[in-house]
């Protein structure tokens, strides 16, 4: 008998016809397909047809036992994990039951929920270790076919080791042993770049990634050095590729015209030329951010301790820059010490601000520069690409901006109009009609629905604001949210959102529907002293329980100022409110910190959720997050889920909760009762 709810299939293998029901009826509530079988030859005999991903077996049988079973099993299928049944406190089994090739065991008699958590944690692992071996598999195969090799340099003993076949790649009789040897294979401004380089990643920590030329006579090769030093500041190690091919002499001319000589960044008229062929080709929603960014006071820093070190610090900066920013990105260096970089915005225009400030945080660390710590400050300009804009016009704002700043603290950032995509005329106009938009009831509110990982239950929902435009159509919260709150008018809308969202859920209610239903604040409404009475009041008018709704707020927003958005929150949680902290993980706050909240539910930012698939860095955030959650009783939800795929990886992370354009967009009211009653009946 099978059944075939959920991807994951199960096998259970017992004789006893009574526990093996109650095996089965137990996994399948929890949405596995499971089969069964009677004995160890029925289980071979179903594992050669069908793909099972996790086998129960018991330990004794007729016809053949379980420990029998096993090893051919494994032969079938390598990866698949076992878990025996065995006896209560049977040691013997038990081993015997390793010795065999199972992954795990329990003891009878069976405790389900035990059971549960078992079979969900070797699914989990083998998952993982699976995942694993493919990236261990194509990593070997990338090595091989890109012709790749190894290298490390000890810079305290000055020792240096290669990977076994380097010397055939490089054409060498033999490697160098010391770095002193390396005289013997680069020229002096060779050697005396390397050099420098090799100072900078140990003196900043950053990776190293950078061209030199091996040989001295005719036959030069071009060698591309990638390393980093992420387990011991002295011990540099990474990879080489040969890239003699690429870089024929036209190659190297038009190379050197389009780089930087001292870090090895493009120059502007490269970069302009990439921006130019990224906008043109890009989808007309997304939005490129470009940045100018400046050392201030890097003359006193040259005149204090000499051009060289100045250079020094210029090609530390260009590293750190290099390796904080996101995977996808333009750097290049425009003048002395102003670097330009482009990238694509992740996240709301709104959030542009508070965005490049997380990214841009590791330049506010203390650089150690010839034996001192050196303090840096930096003034930044930003623009934003609207579509049809070209490269150049949008560095020039960029340029513009940022020669507004006032300096102020390590880092200061301008963007290049208060609002971003309006011209002034156009700006006058939407205020108007912002106005008069409460009067003429254009807004509205969708719910987007989030869906339990555990059981598929939606019993919860976003609102997200709208605004039906009489002429410019429908207008989402980017476009008029920034407006309202330079209008003052965005506690008046606060207020419109909580009463909109409370009729809604009273009205779900009503018709049997148990939703909760999140609202988002503004800071402006956040920073309010007299916000909590007020939310009652108006929850008292609309008869509606304060349970029924989420307050879901930034990080960032709570830790402006930690002393009111604690009292704030506490004073929510105590009349009833769930607290939601929104878009986590974009900011700067320390998990610690965010535990003095009392909140419920913390909402992995979509950034993350993108990443899932490549980005091991996410998935690393990722999990640290779920272990947080696990930890501290606080569910866990992921938003912009998109694929089926992003799903997977984040149930096998640990994620409680999701929210995306997988299960849904954000919706009306009718539409959303809809879907519930579509997923109802399936
Ligand atoms: P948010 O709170 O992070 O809301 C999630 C945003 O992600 C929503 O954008 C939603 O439509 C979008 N989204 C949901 N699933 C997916 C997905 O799978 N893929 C992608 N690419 N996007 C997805 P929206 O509705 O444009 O809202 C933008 C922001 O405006 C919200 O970000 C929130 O900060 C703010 N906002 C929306 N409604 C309100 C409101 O009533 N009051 C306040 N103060 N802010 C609001
Ligand atoms: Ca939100
Ligand atoms: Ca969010």
């Amino acid at each position: 008998m099978t059944s075939e709810k959920s991807g994951l299939s199960l096998l259970v293998v017992d004789d006893e016809p009574m526990l093996r029901t109650l095996l089965v009826r137990g996994l399948q509530s929890q949405g596995y397909a499971v089969s069964e079988a009677e004995n160890g030859e029925q289980a071979l005999a179903f594992s050669r047809d069908h793909n099972f991903h996790l086998v129960l077996m018991d330990v004794s049988m007729p016809v053949m036992d379980g420990f029998t079973a096993c090893q051919p099993l494994h032969a079938i299928r390598p990866q698949l994990p076992i878990i025996m049944l065995t006896g209560h406190d049977d040691i013997e089994s038990v081993n015997a039951a390793f010795n065999a090739g199972a992954t795990d065991f329990i003891s009878k008699p069976i405790n389900l929920p035990l059971l549960n958590q078992r079979v969900r944690y070797a699914l989990r692992a083998t998952f993982q270790a699976n995942e694993l071996n493919r990236a261990y598999h194509d990593q070997n195969t990338a090595c091989r076919l890109a012709r790749l090799g190894f290298w490390r340099i000890n810079m305290h003993t000055g020792d240096l080791q290669f990977s076994a076949d380097a010397h055939e790649l490089l054409g060498l009789d033999c490697l160098p042993e010391k770095r002193s040897d390396l005289a013997d294979l680069l020229t002096t401004e060779q050697l005396h770049k390397l050099t420098m380089m090799l100072q900078a990643a140990v003196s900043s920590g950053s990776t190293l990634d950078t061209e030199v030329q091996l040989g001295k006579g005719k036959t030069i090769r071009h060698l591309r050095l990638m390393a980093d030093n992420a387990l011991d500041p002295l011990v540099i190690s990474g990879a080489f590729q040969d890239i003699t091919e690429q870089r024929s002499k036209d190659q190297q001319i038009a190379y050197l015209a389009e780089h930087d000589n001292l870090t090895g960044l493009a120059k502007r008229r490269l970069f302009i030329s990439q921006l130019e062929q990224i906008l043109s080709t890009c989808e007309t929603e997304d939005v490129w951010v470009v940045v100018a960014l400046d050392i201030a006071r890097m003359q006193r820093i040259n005149d204090a301790l000499g051009s060289e070190a100045g250079d020094q610090l210029l090609i530390m900066v260009a590293q750190k820059l290099a390796d904080t920013l996101p995977k996808e990105h333009l750097l290049a260096r425009l003048e002395a010490d102003c670097f330009i970089f482009a990238s694509l915005l992740p996240v709301d225009i709104a959030r542009t601000q508070n965005w490049l400030a997380a990214q841009l945080k590791p330049l506010e660390e203390t650089w150690q520069l010839q034996r001192q710590m050196v303090s840096l400050n930096f003034k930044g300009g930003f623009a934003l690409s609207e579509p049809g804009i070209r490269a150049d016009a949008l560095l020039q704002q960029a340029v513009r901006a940022k020669a507004q700043v006032t300096p102020g603290g390590r880092l200061s950032l301008m963007s290049d109009q208060g609002l971003v995509g309006q011209d002034g005329a156009g700006l006058l106009a939407l205020e108007e009609d912002l106005r008069l938009a409460f009067d003429r009831n254009e807004f509205f509110l969708l719910y987007q629905p989030q869906e339990s990982l555990a059981d598929g239950c939606i019993s919860s929902v976003e609102a997200l604001a709208r605004w039906q435009h009489p002429d410019r159509g429908l207008l989402g919260p980017d476009r008029f949210i920034p407006l309202l709150e330079s209008m003052g008018l965005m506690t008046e809308f606060g207020d419109w959102v909580l009463r909109t969202a409370s009729r809604q859920a009273l009205a779900w209610a009503s018709e049997g529907l148990h939703m909760v239903v999140a609202i988002n604040l503004s800071a402006t409404q956040f920073n309010d002293h007299d916000l909590v009475s007020r939310m009652l009041t108006l929850c008292a008018e609309e008869n509606c329980s304060p349970t029924l709704l989420e307050v879901e707020i930034t990080e960032s927003m709570a830790m402006t100022n930690p002393t009111l958005a604690l009292s704030h929150l506490q004073a929510l949680k105590q009349e009833g409110f769930r607290i939601a902290i929104d878009d986590f993980g974009v900011g700067y706050s320390s998990m610690e910190y965010l535990l003095q909240f009392p909140h419920d539910v913390l909402k992995i930012d979509r950034t993350f959720v993108t990443g899932i698939t490549d980005s091991k860095g996410s998935r690393a955030i990722i999990r640290a997050i779920t272990s947080f959650c696990e930890s501290t009783g606080i569910a866990c939800l992921a938003e912009g889920v998109e694929t089926e795929r992003q799903r997977d990886y984040l149930d096998a992370l640990g994620v409680d909760f999701i929210q995306g354009y997988l299960l849904a967009r954000p919706l009306l009211p009718a539409d959303l009762v809809n879907l519930l009653a579509s997923r109802r009946s399936l």
